[in-house]
């Protein structure tokens, strides 16, 4: 998107990039869909930021998600808005918008250039001059737009060597964590999960005593943890318990719409409609079958067990567990799977208006190199595509 605003008014625009071919983590993106904005007010919008979303106003105010639907819906890609207002093309497939920006990049006559990294950047008189790639090859400019990405699923091409490049002339680095991951769980039973998604539970994360966080979502059990949108959401604040040494634990409130003496009548008035169902039996009504099985298991309650054959306490033991399911988090995924970086380029450095440097002139940053990072729901590639918007608008001003 830099580079396309560049080329409104410049004839000499390069695109340098790494990979052999454009937008590999765009590719990926929502799942193949790409959740391209999202389409709630700006307010809103900006509280979905983890701490630095006041930085974007200035970028926004040039193109905000009603701008950046106009702009694929002008050429020919419309937007559908589905829950929590995400904004997916209808296509469903984030190669159609990829093949737009591709269009559009050739249509103004952008030189391509592949294979190639950045990592250094020629400075004269406190000014940009020209680049030096790992090939060897240098390239003389009066404006360089840095937007080489976090350093999270580095096989998508981000692995942090643009950070160093400005690191490197002197911009501070607030440090790198991961964003939105998944999280370790230290209990072995959670493999026999894996695969499971829940709807409509409520996650409720402590740190040693302390209440850090809940909130109602959908999860997955993955191989050796948590995932899901209410996960990674959460993430963030979990992470940074972690890493201050707390001990981490989650519990899972499978029936967050019903009080525990609503679901305690609920379960016994159905014991003693059918006492004759085993455990197993009863239980259908309440749970997946798998989560089932690992209740069981914990209890030691053999699975066709007669529900008369268990005792109170036992049943409310189990019914505990459906309003507080709860394991230990031992630490969060590496930022190799975050889907995004929280820290980079510190933003005292950059001029919100420009998104210029404020130590070399004619540098400009955009995207997720930047210290900004939000939630999931599409706010993420709006920021890149709008910083880079007004980068590469303020390069040629
Ligand atoms: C699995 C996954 C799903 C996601 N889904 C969504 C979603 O649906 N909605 C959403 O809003 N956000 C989503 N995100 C986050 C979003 O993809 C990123 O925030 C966004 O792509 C950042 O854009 P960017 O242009 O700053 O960086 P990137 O998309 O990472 O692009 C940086 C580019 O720079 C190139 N590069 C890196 N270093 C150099 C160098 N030294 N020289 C030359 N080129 C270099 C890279 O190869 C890469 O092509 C997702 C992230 C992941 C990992």
């Amino acid at each position: 998107m830099a580079a396309i605003a560049a080329s409104t008014g410049s004839s000499n625009v390069i695109l340098i990039e790494k990979n052999s071919s454009l937008g590999k983590k765009l590719l990926m993106t929502g799942k193949g869909r790409c959740n391209l904005t999202n389409d709630c007010d700006l307010e809103a919008f900006l509280q979905r930021f983890s701490k630095n979303g006041q930085f974007l106003r200035d970028s926004f105010k040039i193109m905000f998600n009603s701008q950046l639907v106009s702009f694929f819906e002008d050429r020919g890609l419309k937007m559908k808005v589905e829950r929590q207002k995400r904004v997916f093309p209808v296509t469903d497939r984030s190669s159609s918008v990829l093949r737009i920006l591709e269009n559009e990049l050739k249509k103004n006559k952008v030189k391509i250039i592949t294979d190639t990294g950045i990592n250094s950047v020629l400075v004269k008189d406190g000014k940009v001059s020209g680049v030096l790639s790992n090939i060897g090859r240098s390239f003389e400019c009066d404006s360089l737009i840095l937007a080489t990405g976090g350093v999270s699923y580095k096989n998508t091409g981000s692995d942090g060597e643009g950070i160093k490049v400005a690191e490197a002339l002197g911009h501070k680095i607030v440090q790198l964590r991961a964003g939105l991951v998944p999280l370790i769980v230290k209990q072995k039973f959670i493999k026999d999960l894996e695969g499971l998604s829940l709807k409509n539970i409520r996650l409720l994360f402590n740190a040693g005593k302390k209440k850090v966080i809940s909130d109602v979502g959908e999860m997955i059990f993955t191989k050796n943890g948590i995932s899901g949108p209410l996960v990674l959401t959460l993430s963030c604040s979990i992470v940074d318990f972690l890493k201050d040494g707390y001990h981490v634990n989650c519990s899972v409130d499978l029936k967050p719409a019903l009080s525990k003496d609503q679901l305690l009548k609920r379960f016994f008035k159905d014991v003693s409609d059918h006492p004759k169902k085993s455990i197993k039996g009863i239980l259908k009504d309440y749970l997946p079958e798998r989560l089932i099985c690992t209740f069981l298991d914990l209890l030691n309650i053999p699975h066709e067990e007669k529900i008369s054959h268990i005792n109170r306490k036992v049943r409310e033991d189990l019914l505990d567990m459906f309003k507080g399911f709860s394991f230990d988090i031992e630490r969060g995924e590496s930022i190799d799977f975050g889907m995004i970086t929280q820290g980079g380029v510190s933003l005292k450095d950059v001029s919100p208006k420009t998104m210029e440097s404020r130590i070399v002139k004619g540098l400009y940053f955009a995207g997720e190199m930047l210290d900004i990072d939000a939630d999931t729901g599409g706010f993420n590639l709006q920021a890149a595509f709008s910083t880079g918007f007004l980068a590469g608008l303020s390069s040629i001003s």
